[in-house]
């Protein structure tokens, strides 16, 4: 060992204390042992070795439990406190190691050996150096720190002597007695600092972290306590204004609304987002009710509300007979359909759609089908809808934004699972806001529709469960892909026998009923009801018939309580007194033959209609002139027509150029509704042959179908409603093509025996049937028909 010299001393174990060299401590000791030492001390020259226990715990320490380097002091000040306890005032000079014990008993004494005199020039550069570290170091420490008053950092940097340095430090900054007996251990100088260094880097390392962590907890307090202090200013405030119950209020409401209204997870995370938004808002804030509103709507939906189906078909079949009259084919596949669905147990088979002209009783079988299964009904026109946010809604960020027609359907239902009938969706068109009709698809298909997502709700609702029916008047406008996912029903117009048992078996004890009317108050005989539907409707369903028969009613309430009497007798005489005088005259339809005229069937969406058209030919260059309301398909079957006829000329008793000095003029009078499709083909090509050759047509024949350029009789579609719409008319005779014959097996037998229908091949047959004579052909004509078989 080459420390020296060795010095004996009596020593003195610290609790918890830690001494260096040049440092002042003053501490109060107790322990007899202890004061012993002291005693021991002061008889000698005041020096005693202070060093520190390794365990403050223990009471009565043995050698093992105190380390073996301490430092030698100097006791400056003794002072007896009341008790065994004495004050000691202490300065630290140097360090000192334990060579070995000399006595343990009354106290402590050991041999010491104290650090050697270094060289100081030949450690001088290392020195610089390592203090340098040290006090840079130092430096940060304290700024992070910010325990240390800055005199410390003044005096620590005016130090000349390294040496006091790092026991100067450490005496001011360490706190772990672990990292103090090391430093002290240190005899070395350029040691002692490079552990001092090592120490405050780690030290500096922890109050980094600490710091961070601090500001991080400050921050949170900071926000926390700042929203928490504008929120009691902004109830202040609302206080002060009268509003504060309103607002706590209403949030307290819809938080119990949100509770109680079992919503699905999702819906209530959200419900609840959005509270939180209001709860933040000023009671007048635009931005407050925007909220409001879609909290209502969430709130007002059926999430989970599903009403219990009734599955007996009878019962179904009941109904729908007890609302119903006739339809029996409807009312089958109605019921097969409920069948099917009821197996496969899904809603993924096809959606039925109706298909017939108003007023035959769609609207009417699809509110049956939601009472024979007990499911709530709505309905939904998408006629004139052109916008897909009308039915999926428009974001939330759009003003005055609510959501589509489907969801605000859905709310008015009530309940998830109704019957939810799309009316008139061959009447839907599409523009640049987007196509209705891939979004109503998408509502539509079993496999998206358990999660619709309305623009405005952003939430998925579920369709799987609703049952989804359709209406349209025509198939044509349907879009296709829609189409693919139907099931088509059609209904057609109805005759007169059908609507008059509809109005005496449905109509009029339900319009009694709806007006107030004991039964037999009215007395309506069946002449009088097919007076009403001759004269004063001309429709293919039973509409107008229903708001006559209501005209009637209203009427009759009216007589009967200001003359008293008990029932009122309507018959076909007194009729115009309660519905006016006759709109329709089909039984005058001209009587007489003409030249030029005849009688066409068409078909529309509306139903079959007659319609009469009209050709005169004057003086001209070969114009063929067409007026009217008519679609592009008929002017071509009107040209087709007019080849036909100019290359037959000389059978027709034509010359073969009158076409170069005559304009033909071929007008379609009456009715707004466009009519299109080449099935008026014959009819224009009879009457321009009855205007070229002045034979008349007869007055009781109407005709239908397309001509060839040959000659030859095209079939037709909408067959059972143009002759209903004949036989409504009083045609006695009507011309089809022959191909339709297969369609005749739907002509009520009732029409049939009224209706003579005669079957066509070429136009010669129709001419033979149509005109009061056949034209004579100029002989030796070069144009013998190819038809004559
Ligand atoms: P659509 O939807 O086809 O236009 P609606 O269902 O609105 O026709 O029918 C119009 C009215 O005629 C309704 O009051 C309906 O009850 C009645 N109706 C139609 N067809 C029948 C029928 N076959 N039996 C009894 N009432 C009918």
């Amino acid at each position: 060992m080459s420390d020296e010299p060795v010095r004996r001393l009596p020593l003195l174990p610290l609790r918890g204390l830690t001494i260096f060299p040049y440092m002042v401590l003053h501490f109060d000791v107790g322990r007899a042992k202890s004061i012993a030492a002291l005693e021991a001390a002061m008889v000698n020259d005041q020096e005693i070795f202070l060093v520190t226990q390794k365990d403050t715990k223990i009471d009565d320490p043995e050698i093992d439990d105190i380390f073996e380097v301490g430092t030698i002091s100097k006791i400056k000040q003794l002072l007896k406190l009341p008790g065994e306890t004495i004050r000691v005032l202490v300065e630290g000079l140097e360090r000192g190691r334990i060579l070995e014990y000399t006595k343990q008993e009354p106290y402590f004494e050991a041999n010491l050996v104290t650090p050697k005199k270094y060289d100081k020039a030949e450690i001088e550069l290392q020195l610089e150096a390592i203090s340098r570290s040290v006090l840079s170091s130092f430096e940060t420490y304290v700024k992070l720190s910010n325990k240390i008053s800055p005199e410390t950092l003044l005096t620590v940097s005016t130090l000349e002597d390294p040496d006091r340095l790092a026991d100067i430090i450490a005496a001011n900054i360490l706190v772990r007695s672990e990292d103090k007996q090391r430093i002290l251990e240190s005899f070395h100088p350029v040691e002692r600092l490079e552990n001092l260094y090592d120490i405050l880097i780690r030290e500096i390392e922890i109050l980094e972290i600490e710091n961070k962590i601090n500001l991080r907890v400050k921050k949170q307090i900071d926000k926390v306590q700042r929203e928490y202090y504008l929120r009691e200013q902004l109830k202040a405030i609302q206080r002060e204004l009268g509003e504060s119950e309103g607002v706590a209020g209403e949030i307290e409401e819809y938080e119990e609304k949100i509770e109680k209204a079992n919503l699905p997870e999702e819906v209530e995370e959200k419900a609840a987002k959005e509270l939180n938004r209001l709860s933040k808002m000023g009671p007048g804030s635009a931005e407050g009710s925007v909220i409001r509103t879609y909290l209502d709507w969430i709130l007002d939906l059926p999430w989970n509300i599903e009403t219990e189906d009734n599955l007996d078909l009878k019962n179904a079949a009941r109904i729908l007979d007890e609302d119903h009259y006739g339809l029996e084919k409807v009312k089958e596949r109605v019921i097969e359909y409920l069948a099917v669905r009821q197996l496969t147990k899904n809603m993924k088979g096809p959606i039925l759609c109706f298909v017939g002209p108003p007023g035959v009783g769609k609207t009417s079988i699809a509110r049956s089908i939601a009472r024979s299964l007990n499911r709530k009904f709505v309905r939904m026109s998408v006629g004139g809808v052109r916008d897909e946010a009308e039915i999926r809604g428009h974001r939330r960020t759009y003003v005055g934004a609510i959501p589509g027609r489907i969801i605000a359907s859905i709310k008015q239902a009530g309940s998830k699972n109704p019957v939810f009938l799309l009316d008139e969706i061959d009447k839907m068109s599409s523009d640049f806001r987007g196509d209705p009709a891939s979004a109503l698809l998408e509502v539509l298909d079993a496999e998206q529709n358990y999660a619709f997502r309305d623009h405005y709700l952003e939430l998925p609702f579920d369709l799987s469960k609703v049952m989804f029916l359709t209406t349209a008047n025509t198939l044509e406008t349907i879009p296709r892909p829609l189409l693919d996912r139907m099931e088509v029903i059609q209904i057609s117009g109805y005759t007169e026998e059908e609507k008059r048992n509809i109005a005496s078996k449905y109509l009029i004890p339900k319009q009694m009923k709806e007006h107030g009317l004991p039964e037999n108050s009215i007395i309506l005989s069946d002449q009088t009801i097919s007076d009403i539907i001759n004269y004063y409707t001309r429709e293919s369903g039973v509409r107008s018939l229903e708001r006559q028969i209501a005209t009637i009613c209203r009427r009759a309430a009216r007589k009967i309580l200001e003359t008293g009497r008990e029932r009122v007798k309507i018959t076909s005489g007194n009729l115009n007194k309660y519905l006016g005088i006759p709109r329709f005259h089909y039984d005058k339809v001209k009587n007489q033959d003409e030249i030029g005229i005849v009688t066409g069937l068409a078909w529309t969406s509306v139903g079959g209609d007659t319609l009469s058209i009209e050709v005169t030919p004057m003086a001209g260059t070969g114009k063929l002139v067409l007026t009217g309301q008519l679609g592009d398909v008929m002017k071509e079957s009107a040209r087709a027509g007019f080849s036909y006829i100019r290359s037959r000329a000389a059978k027709f008793g034509l010359s073969e150029d009158f076409h170069e000095k005559l304009d033909i003029h071929i007008h379609i009078p009456e009715g707004a509704i466009p009519k299109d499709g080449p099935s008026a083909g014959i009819t224009m090509t009879t009457a321009v042959i009855s205007a070229l050759t002045e034979i008349p047509v007869r007055s009781d024949v109407a005709m239908t179908g397309e001509i060839t350029l040959r000659g030859r009789i095209l079939p037709i579609g909408g067959l059972k409603e143009k002759i209903l719409a004949a036989h409504r008319a009083g045609i006695k005779k009507v011309i089809i093509p022959l191909e339709n014959k297969r369609d005749l097996d739907e002509i009520p037998d009732n029409v049939k025996r009224k209706v003579e229908i005669v079957l066509a091949e070429n136009m010669d047959e129709v001419l033979s049937h149509a005109l009061t004579r056949m034209p004579e052909p100029i002989s030796g004509g070069n144009n013998d028909g190819d038809q004559k078989s």
